[in-house]
């Protein structure tokens, strides 16, 4: 069975159509500028490529495009939409009510709309997605996988905030945490190059993207992740602040005059890298730090000393952690940023391996005697969706 993977976020959107046969990726492509002058259309399978520029108004036409590309007699994947099986969405928010990823239904499509205040700007598109893939395939099944769902696993003591209860009983605020399906394949994917039964591993995951985010793992599920009610927490990422003291807005606003709202935009649009230095890219940050600029080389400074404040906290949270593993754009490409974060640990015997921490590595990239093994691991994000979407049509 072939499933559409879609990934619909407010102006783009993302697909991949998996085989999963063999699991290969058979097309795959994104559509930007969304509902705004100008959508740009982008597709590969293999070697072949759709590119245009033409106005779509909104999701539903984006999804009419892709799969008049999908089935593109020339240039296309598949002959006929009756070969796609089912469509996978990637939906932020799964609040409490969804542990795991789900059908939609009629019911289960209330629910995740019920959920839209937790994170409107991510959670409205998905819907989008799901509605646009309901109306223009009807009779196709949809399946919801969700971001916070891998992360339901924690216990109170660390989804919990100090403050009053009411605030969680009565408007759900907590923490959910992010990145589920990649955190949930590194997962699935590390005791393997442990060569341990998942449920002897404990191990902390470090998930080094534009977005960043570190889940504590132990026995397979989640005690601990470091974003929170929203991706906004935890460590610095490219343009969000991860944590700061909660203080620093009130001043901050009363200074500028800026409202509530404005005040995490900067936050989240205007912050991390992009707000210490000159762009959200670490490349950029590094490149601007190797010809001098002090400045950038504070904010890769700070990058990691966050990154070792959390990874330390970690070690307690799973008491004692067998692996360290890094993945996503940064994890798996910036072999001196992992080596830097790693350094912090030289006092308690963690070492990487210069000859093993190349890029491209995938497994153990610390020395033989490290007294945690430090991994490599490319995350897949889609695919688990994917395979969601399959188990739960194979059960209709
Ligand atoms: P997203 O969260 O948007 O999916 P990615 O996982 O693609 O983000 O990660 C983007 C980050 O990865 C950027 O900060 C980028 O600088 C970094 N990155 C990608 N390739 C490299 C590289 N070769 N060296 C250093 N950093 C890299």
């Amino acid at each position: 069975m072939k499933i559409l993977v879609i990934n619909a976020g407010s102006s783009s959107l993302k697909f991949q159509l998996i085989d999963m046969d063999d699991e290969s990726v058979k097309a795959k492509g994104l559509v930007e500028r969304i509902g705004i002058e100008g959508t740009h259309f982008k597709q590969t399978v293999g070697d072949k490529v759709i590119k245009f520029t033409r106005n779509m108004a909104d999701h539903t036409e984006a999804i009419t495009a892709v799969l008049e590309a999908l089935t593109d007699k020339e240039n296309g994947a598949i002959a006929s939409l009756d070969e796609i099986g089912a469509c996978g969405h990637r939906v932020l928010h799964g609040g409490e009510t969804f542990k795991q990823s789900a059908l939609v239904t009629e019911e289960s499509l209330k629910a995740i709309e019920d959920l839209i205040p937790l994170g409107p700007l991510h959670q409205r598109p998905n819907i989008a997605g799901i509605k646009a893939c309901q109306a223009v395939m009807p009779g196709k099944p949809n399946v919801a996988v969700f971001d916070t769902a891998f992360h339901q696993t924690m216990p109170p003591k660390a989804f919990l905030y100090a403050v009053p209860y009411a605030y969680y009983t009565d408007y759900k605020v907590r923490r959910y945490g992010f990145h589920g399906t990649s955190h949930r394949f590194i997962a699935g994917e590390t005791p393997k190059y442990l060569g341990k039964d998942p449920k002897d591993c404990k191990f902390i995951i470090c998930h080094l993207g534009n977005g960043s985010s570190l889940s504590a793992i132990v026995g397979g599920k989640v005690v601990d992740t470091s974003m929170g009610l929203t991706p906004l927490e935890g460590v610095v990422m490219g343009t969000r602040s991860g944590d700061v003291d909660p203080a620093v807005l009130e001043y901050i606003m009363d200074n500028t005059g800026m409202d509530i709202h404005e005040m995490l935009n900067t936050l989240n649009k205007k912050s991390g890298f992009a707000g210490l230095s000159v762009s959200s890219d670490m490349r950029d940050v590094k490149a601007a730090a190797a010809k001098g600029d002090a400045q950038a080389q504070t904010a890769v400074d700070i990058w990691t000393y966050r990154l070792q404040k959390y990874i330390g906290a970690y070690m307690a949270a799973v008491q004692g952690a067998d692996a360290i593993v890094f993945t996503a754009g940064i994890g798996e490409n910036d072999t001196e940023a992992c080596a830097d974060v790693i350094a912090g640990f030289a006092w308690m015997g963690i070492k990487i391996d210069p000859a093993r921490n190349v890029r491209g590595a995938c497994g153990i990239i610390s020395t033989d005697d490290s007294t945690v093994k430090v991994l490599r691991i490319p995350t897949n994000e889609e695919l688990p969706i994917a395979r969601d979407t399959l188990e739960i049509v194979s059960r209709l």
